[in-house]
């Protein structure tokens, strides 16, 4: 594998957005570059992604994310505080229509 093509920008398969994507592999630990396996969050929508062989993007299905909770709770617990950081971000980022209406 050729690894220059490891830091190239994706765009994530849920929202489409360009994205550097937030790693989760192997939280508490030192950053690893991109590698197939690892997962990564939208920053925009918290899809939850896995590079794969070929260095793209491709969403966890529902039922691969139940297996990270089973086999892997203490990433699981990182996934959903990163989700629930981004879901927190999405306030702020939303328009603040009600507030506009007087
Ligand atoms: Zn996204």
């Amino acid at each position: 594998m050729n690894l220059t093509t490891a830091s190239r920008k994706s765009h994530c398969p849920a929202c489409g957005l360009d994205t550097d994507t937030v790693s989760v592999d192997a939280p508490g630990m030192e950053p690893q570059p991109p590698h197939p396996g690892q997962l990564s969050i939208c920053r925009k929508c918290g899809a939850v992604c896995e590079l794969t062989d070929s260095m793209d993007l491709r969403e966890l299905p529902d039922n691969e994310l139940s297996g990270i909770r089973d086999e892997k709770p203490a990433m699981y617990e990182h996934i959903e505080t990163v989700r629930d950081a981004i879901e927190s971000a999405k306030k702020f980022r939303a328009p603040k229509r009600e507030a506009a209406i007087r």
